[in-house]
């Protein structure tokens, strides 16, 4: 999801190809403005409700190779949801450069993540791995651990990474939505 007011290039340029906060990796759920949801739902979405707020469930069907393939009549949380990089880029505190850098980075530690544990793509899955891989390590015998721990040391790191550069602090881990932060893109 992205778009900024005013507009700008910036997400283009840094949000195409990245697209993390539309393909799950970021957050599990964006939020739904009134009057969309026939229309999300009638696109193929899951709608969740949470503390009297509506969202659709992600990864978004419409993200393919980095890119919304709906972009000119995207919804309206991916045209004004930004994430903390691409706030920071526009408030001139991160270059363009050293953004890319950043998303780069966070693409790698993605990929080393889903190499052994795919269901950790998603923010959701990445819970659940990481639960499962914490206790799978606590049952094995101390020579065997290594493989283990560094899958859960691979998802911690990404994480980590994700809430350093990419999550906006008020929204909670699972969700792209609220005080304007939804997640969607490109
Ligand atoms: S910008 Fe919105 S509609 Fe497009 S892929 Fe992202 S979440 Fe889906
Ligand atoms: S996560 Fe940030 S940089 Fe990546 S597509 Fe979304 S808004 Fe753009």
């Amino acid at each position: 999801m992205t778009a900024s007011s005013p507009p700008s290039s910036i997400p283009t340029h840094l949000c195409v190809g990245c697209a993390m906060c539309c393909n799950g990796t970021l957050y599990g759920r964006a939020r739904v403005a009134s009057g969309e949801e026939s229309r999300i739902v009638d696109e193929g979405h899951e709608l969740v409700t949470a503390e009297e707020k509506t969202y659709f469930r992600l990864p978004c069907r419409f993200e393919s190779c980095g890119r919304c393939t709906i972009y000119e009549t995207r919804y309206a949380v991916c045209r004004t949801f930004q994430c903390a990089l691409l706030r920071r880029v526009e408030a001139g505190e991160v270059d363009l450069d050293s953004a890319s850098s950043i998303v780069a980075k966070a693409q790698e530690l993605v990929r080393a993540v889903v190499a052994n544990d795919p269901d950790a793509a998603i923010n959701r899955g990445r819970t659940e791995v990481r639960a499962k891989l914490a206790e799978e390590l606590d049952r094995l015998p101390e020579e065997e651990r290594h493989p283990t721990a560094q899958r859960l040391l691979n998802i911690i790191a990404l994480d980590t990474y994700l809430e350093r550069w990419f999550r906006n602090k008020k929204s909670p881990p699972q969700e792209a939505g609220d005080d304007s932060d939804s997640a969607s893109n490109s």
